[in-house]
């Protein structure tokens, strides 16, 4: 089953509109949220953020915050989701063809779940990455459905035989084309500030609140490309790759390549979050 506006069906009865505006500009706002034994994982913080998306946008969400998680738990139930996700995205539906927003704003929501097991391997043994430009707008703070930036520099990165691209705007590391970054040097955990260039990762809150429990220093501040080349340890955050260690850059081993300490001690912060789930 997926979630078609606010109602539950067969995915067969989808019908996407060909002028819909998501699908023609990507106009529209999406969240993925994590399951974790049957349990959505942040789902108020993800909605908070879609809302604000929405605001940022200049776009009415179609239903109220409260519904959109019933029908999201429900969504999940129905389809026996045990470690997944839910994807869900809201555009701003369908109007004859115009740049401007239309008249009357028929916004369409679609939500689907997978089953998605954690990325196990890649937490333990860390990931390859490389750099790249980054070439994004100046709104990367709004979960758009505009991707090809990031498309683009995943891409590279697949192409290099890495997973991840960390994109660097004007000397300064911004994020991952689908992930936060961080550093660690002499103990200090930085990243690069919540603002217009990056997304506020769910994960990365989460992060912070870790690390600050754990007594581990963090700053938000801006670092350039040699800085992160010269780190002790180097990590990125997201909803589907948790805290994922990162020891390689550009084929230059980060460390000694293998996850540092710092980064393992919040990826056990974070494992002792998702233990605390109750099992159903
Ligand atoms: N930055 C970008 C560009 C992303 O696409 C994502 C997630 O997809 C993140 C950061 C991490 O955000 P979250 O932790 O909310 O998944």
């Amino acid at each position: 089953m997926i979630l078609v506006q606010d109602q539950l069906m067969d995915q067969s009865e989808l019908h996407i509109g060909m002028e819909d505006r998501g699908y023609q500009f990507g106009d529209g706002i999406y969240e993925v949220i994590r399951i974790y034994k049957g349990h959505f994982f942040g789902i108020e913080e993800h909605l908070t953020r879609l809302e604000r998306s929405a605001k940022e946008l200049q776009m009415s969400l179609p239903y109220s915050i409260d519904l959109l998680k019933q029908r999201l738990i429900e969504l999940a139930e129905v389809n026996s989701i045990h470690d997944g996700q839910v994807y869900l995205q809201i555009t701003r539906g369908v109007a004859e063809r115009t740049h401007h927003f239309p008249d009357n704003q028929k916004s369409m929501l679609v939500g689907y779940t997978k089953e998605a097991p954690r990325p196990l391997q890649k937490l333990r043994n860390g990931i390859s990455v490389i750099t790249t430009e980054d070439i994004r707008w100046l709104r990367c703070d709004i979960k758009s459905l505009n991707l090809l930036g990031n498309v683009l520099s995943k891409q590279k990165a697949k192409d290099a035989g890495c997973d991840e691209a960390i994109l660097i705007r004007e000397g300064t590391v911004t994020e991952g084309s689908s992930s936060n970054v961080f550093i660690v040097k002499d103990g200090v955990v930085k990243t690069h500030p919540a603002n217009n260039f990056i997304l506020n990762g769910i994960t990365r809150n989460v992060l912070l609140h870790l690390a600050h429990e754990a007594g581990v220093e963090v700053v938000e501040n801006t670092f350039d490309q040699s800085e992160l080349m010269n780190a002790d340890e180097v990590f990125i955050s997201s909803t589907t790759m948790e805290i994922t260690p990162v020891v390689s850059i550009n084929d230059k081993t980060v460390s000694n390549g293998l996850p540092g300490a710092i980064t393992q001690l919040l990826q056990a912060k974070f494992e002792q979050q998702i233990e605390k789930i109750q099992a159903v």
